[in-house]
């Protein structure tokens, strides 16, 4: 028979209050914030923006039918093309090809860098060196045009100030 040693708890010891506790935007900051973003959404909002006339292969053009193949390249895996038989993924070809970021990511450094963080913020926040930063930004402006809708005000507006942050900058 199993005997509990209780003879530390002093009897009619107090129950220990009910203390909810909180967290603040910098515990937040000090987390891997990515991680927070739902993968598929990331995903499927990143495809649609990447591919809006639908998956096509790169090489020749091909429109994705067959539901395997979509399958495979919306989960981001390689698909072999039916026609000139390529092998790509959704992000071959695209501005986005050969990152090293997870979707997530890449949604998450978009947002930061819209919302006028500075580069070392961005750095810490994101886990990645402030070069890799100003080469995201660099990736993003080439990548957006000024036909891109909002998005050219934003660039121009970047640009006006010589590519750098507002002084003091809108802050997270
Ligand atoms: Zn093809």
């Amino acid at each position: 028979m199993e005997v509990i040693d209780n003879t530390a708890i002093p009897e009619n010891a107090p129950m220990p209050a009910y203390r909810p506790s909180a967290f603040g935007p910098v515990d937040v900051g000090r987390s891997r914030i990515a991680k927070f973003l739902d993968d598929g959404s990331c995903r499927e909002w990143v495809l649609s923006r990447l591919h809006p006339d639908g998956p096509r292969c790169p090489g020749c053009g091909e429109l994705i039918v067959s539901y395997p193949s979509l399958r495979s390249f919306r989960l981001g895996a390689r698909v072999r093309c039916c026609c000139c038989g390529k092998y790509f993924t959704a992000l071959t070809g695209t501005f986005l090809s050969g990152c090293h970021l997870s979707l997530p990511q890449v949604v998450l450094m978009a947002i930061l860098i819209d919302a006028g963080a500075d580069d070392p913020r961005i750095a810490r926040l994101m886990e990645v060196s402030a070069e890799g930063v100003r080469g995201w930004r660099l990736r993003f402006r080439h990548a957006s045009g000024p036909s891109h809708s909002g998005q050219g005000i934003e660039e121009s507006r970047e640009a006006a100030m010589g590519g750098a942050v507002v002084a003091g900058g809108v802050s997270l």
